[in-house]
């Protein structure tokens, strides 16, 4: 991809809701990871985002919108869906529902993803934007998502009309996905929010299974390769130290040429892909990724690391 646009890089979220109305790309801050977003009405620059992020044409984007009261413009909100969006919404999670609004741009589907977001300055462009804001996660398709600005105007300046900065995001994994278009509602990707916890408000929920060879994919994006860095990735339980490998985990033992100790399960999914990203940049060949604490966010960081070690 040329880059040949030049990048708006400003605090201020009028100006980027002014460049999505003008059919702009806007890389933006949430609470998850950084996002890619474009106006979900015009073709053209949705289709953009794809070109960008060399996306395949048949993974879809989650809708953005600022307020909760405009899912059912968007979207058929089942019962259980609608205890979900009182209990967590704005937050860290897409429900993906029966397609209502034939504007809204899919990729052929009869559903639609969809998503509040809590981040203070993209709640702000939002509701100046006014519309609802189709994004994917702001990375090259199948690498770790951004979570810190620098990683963002590395990758992205002069490729987008403008990056919206903010807040850096908290929590550093992307949003869970549940899928209530289907009866018992599933789980189709964890994250902050993991199946246990949702399980309390959607007693049937489905926790999400992975794909058997020949099974169709009930989420279009799960059968691509995703969360990656270029370098190996290896889960294991075993410490073995060594001077060429790069380790991250809760509780490390010395002797790595690169490691990130963490304390608990949030530093480890806020941490996750800037490592993946900083063992990148310093060429590292393997990473050594050591189990999460047996708490809140355990499954999300398996997830992650789980595909990262598949790719
Ligand atoms: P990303 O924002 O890059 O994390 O990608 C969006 C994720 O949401 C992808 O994994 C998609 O497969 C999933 N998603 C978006 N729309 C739908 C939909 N209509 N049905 C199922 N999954 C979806
Ligand atoms: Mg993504």
């Amino acid at each position: 991809m040329s880059k040949s646009k030049h990048t708006i890089i400003t605090e201020d979220p009028s100006l980027a809701a002014k460049v999505l109305k003008e059919g702009g790309i806007v890389l933006f801050p949430t609470e998850t990871v950084y996002g890619l977003g474009a106006d979900s009405r015009n073709l053209s620059s949705c289709l953009e985002i794809y070109k960008i992020k060399n996306r395949p044409a048949d993974n879809p984007l989650i809708v953005h919108l600022g307020n909760p009261a405009l899912i059912p413009d968007i979207g058929e909100v089942t019962e259980a869906a609608k205890i979900l969006i009182r209990q967590c919404m704005p937050g860290p999670l897409s429900l993906v529902l029966k397609k209502k609004d034939k504007s809204v741009f899919s990729t052929g589907l009869t559903t639609i993803a969809v998503r509040v977001p809590s981040h203070p300055k993209v709640l702000e462009m939002l509701s100046y934007f006014g519309g609802p804001v189709s994004a994917p996660s702001a990375n090259l398709s199948g690498q770790p998502s951004i979570t810190r600005l620098d990683d963002a105007i590395s990758e992205f300046d002069g490729q987008v009309d403008l990056i919206l900065k903010g807040a850096e995001p908290e929590i550093g994994l992307e949003s869970t996905v549940v899928d209530f278009s289907v009866s018992p509602p599933k789980l189709l990707r964890p994250g902050y929010f993991g199946w246990e916890e949702l399980q309390k408000y959607v007693p049937d929920l489905e926790n999400y299974s992975d794909l058997k060879e020949g099974e169709t994919p009930s989420s279009p994006g799960r059968k691509y390769r995703h969360y990656a860095p270029k370098a190996k990735v290896i889960f294991t339980e075993n410490q073995n130290p060594d001077r060429e490998s790069a380790a991250i985990g809760i509780g490390l033992i010395r002797g790595w040429k690169f490691a990130l100790d963490l304390r608990n399960n949030s530093e480890y999914m806020k941490n996750l892909y800037s490592f993946f990203r900083d063992c990148d940049r310093l060429r590292i060949s393997k990473i050594y990724c050591f189990p999460p604490a047996n708490a809140s966010g355990k499954e999300a960081i398996l997830n992650r690391i789980l595909k990262a070690q598949e790719s």
